[in-house]
């Protein structure tokens, strides 16, 4: 039952992942659904029903190929990569093979036996308790409709005539690729989360859009007048000629800043007085590899591998596998550094072997997995000493949280060095290896690692939930998940004096490095390097060039005396007001 008077301007809300303001007339899109029954064959028609599935493959795979090579064109080599791999998809014999013999063996019609060896795949992934994991379902949906289409011979209407805001319960990657050859302005969808490829598409395309919005496609008619602000996760449905007016400055206003941020990739990543600080990308997948470039990064300061074998849907890729992947990333990104964390499993990222905990996060995670499973660390350890012949890499060992994980962790990369000089390979014999400093022991023991490893990099986003004992991803407490709070600062300035005093530098690579507002206080900490999402680097950039060291040191001084994070994040907003350096209000003043 709707409530809402979808008549008056209403406002609906969602995570906004793609910055932008559109303003347009609503597309409602809606994929026509196929009732697919359990029909089965007469004999004679089984050469015929092969027939049939082998042409929609091949129809399918061309509507792919097109696909790809659209993407190749707006969004470059990798992005298309996710549309060739799901052509190959439907030639593999998981796919494929299983089909005919459904076909064969059990008389089932071709739409019958698509839709149950797809449904399968999908229940597998389904399962998993990895968000990434069930988008990689919506991906085999995907696949399944596309087939079942060609089977139906209906049409795929993924294009619109005038320019529109796409409304819909949710899009594929293909979808957004399909709509970007049309005039879409930005895209709101009822599901989907931040690191789905339709985000990640959109964030590519440029285009605003915002996912997890329960119903928007219940508030909204085609042709109603919307504005979406993918800054704030906003949708406003019929707005007033006010709200409008309001809107078109706003969006005015965001592209002047776009502009401004354009020149700023190319300045150094420097404050005011000369103080260099290295601005470094954190990527998860093949596709973002262009944004390094795109969005002047000096490095990856972030690779999580685990995503790889996420998106495989294997615990283990091989050591060939891993190899070629890590060797692409550190061709693409040299002369700047790569850093590979090593698989990060358990928490809230699914360990891939069927183990259940009460508690995830104070459990079987990180490091402590890696050690326990020489099958897993070696192929990935050998795979990444290869790849340091062909650029410069680092490693980087995630939840550490005993000395002896460390010596142990040396003890195997030891080893893969002693095979590599056996097997006359090339390799860097020397590769940099770091710690991820996540929790609070770490920090407070932070000297006695500084000794052993060669950097350190904060993750924020674990050491505020491990020091606040604050779920990081519940919402019920997510009032409390403070990442300012003066706690943590107090254990990364503890974690930058241990570390330049033992000659290494110390990188932050949890969220709180892409947040602009934090950056005054992480310069006058100490901080070396910083590693964000590409999006957030024009805009970290921005504030370090306006800040001098001496004024960040002030600030990071008076936030360790401050009494909570709220008190600093105003003594924050206050100095970027003064500085003209608060997206916020430039964008509503
Ligand atoms: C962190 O904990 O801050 C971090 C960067 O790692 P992840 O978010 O992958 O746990
Ligand atoms: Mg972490």
């Amino acid at each position: 039952m709707n409530l809402v008077d979808t008549t008056t301007e209403h406002v609906v809300e969602g995570i906004g992942v793609a910055p932008g303001i559109a303003i347009g007339p609503a597309y409602l899109y809606a994929r026509a659904a196929f009732e697919i029954e359990d029909r089965r064959i007469a004999s004679e028609n089984l050469e015929g029903e092969l027939v049939r599935f082998e042409q929609a493959v091949s129809r399918s795979e061309r509507d792919l190929r097109k696909i790809a090579a659209v993407a190749r064109e707006k969004l470059g080599e990798s992005s298309a990569d996710i549309f060739v791999a799901q052509a190959l998809m439907l030639r593999d014999a998981a796919f494929y093979e299983a089909v005919v013999e459904h076909i064969r063996s059990d008389r089932m019609s071709a739409d019958y036996a698509a839709h149950v060896v797809m449904s399968h795949h999908r229940q597998l992934l389904e399962a998993g308790e990895s968000e990434y994991l069930r988008e990689r379902a919506n991906d085999m949906l995907d696949l399944q409709d596309r087939v079942v289409r060609h089977l139906r011979r209906g049409k795929i209407l993924s294009t619109i005539d005038a320019e529109s805001i796409v409304v819909a319960e949710s899009l594929t990657a293909a979808d957004i690729v399909l709509f970007s050859q049309r005039a879409i302005l930005g895209t709101a969808l009822d599901y989907g989360g931040a690191t789905s490829h339709v985000s990640l598409m959109a964030r590519a395309l440029g285009l605003p859009a915002i996912v997890g919005m329960h119903g928007v496609t219940e508030q909204v008619a085609s042709g109603d007048m919307l504005v979406l602000d993918g800054l704030t996760g906003r949708v406003v449905i019929n707005p007033t000629e006010d709200t409008l007016a309001f809107y078109r400055d706003r969006q005015k206003r965001y592209r002047q800043l776009q502009k401004e941020q354009k020149k700023i990739v190319s300045l150094p990543a420097q404050t005011f007085d000369g103080h260099n600080v290295r601005l470094m990308a954190n990527l998860e997948f093949m596709e973002e590899l262009e944004l390094v470039e795109e969005y002047g990064a000096e490095g990856v300061g972030l690779f999580r591998t685990e995503v790889l074998f996420l998106m495989r849907k294997r615990v283990s890729l091989s050591e060939e596998e891993q190899f070629k992947a890590y060797r692409r990333i550190v061709e693409s990104v040299a002369p700047h550094p790569t850093t590979f964390r090593m698989l990060d499993f358990g928490g809230d990222k699914m360990l891939p072997l069927g183990h259940r905990e009460h508690n995830p996060f104070l459990g079987w995670r990180g490091v402590r997995v890696l050690l326990d499973k020489p099958e897993m660390l070696h192929p990935q350890l050998r795979a990444i000493v290869r790849a340091s012949h062909f650029g410069p890499l680092r490693i980087l060992l995630p939840m550490v949280t005993e000395l002896n994980e460390v010596y142990a962790f040396k003890e195997r990369l030891g080893t893969v060095y002693e095979e590599f000089a056996r097997e006359g390979l090339e390799y860097d014999p020397d590769i940099p290896v770091g710690i991820m400093v996540e929790v609070p022991s770490v920090a407070i023991k932070a000297t006695r690692f500084a000794r052993e490893v060669d950097f350190f990099s904060i993750g924020t986003n674990d050491l505020t939930q491990y020091t606040l004992a604050v779920d990081r991803g519940n919402d019920l407490v997510a009032d409390k998940y403070q990442e300012l709070d003066p706690a943590i600062l107090q254990l990364i300035r503890q974690t930058v004096e241990a570390a330049h005093a033992c000659g290494i530098g110390v990188s932050v690579c949890g969220e709180l490095a892409a947040r602009a507002v934090a950056t005054p206080i992480l310069l006058g900490l100490g901080i070396d390097e910083l590693s964000a999402s590409p999006i957030y680097l024009p805009e970290v950039k921005r504030v370090l060039r306006s800040i001098r060291m001496e004024e960040a040191r002030a600030l990071a001084d008076q936030a360790l005396q401050a009494r909570d994070a709220h008190e600093v994040t105003s003594l924050l907003e206050v100095w970027l007001r003064e500085h003209d350096c608060d997206v916020a209000s430039m964008l509503e003043a």
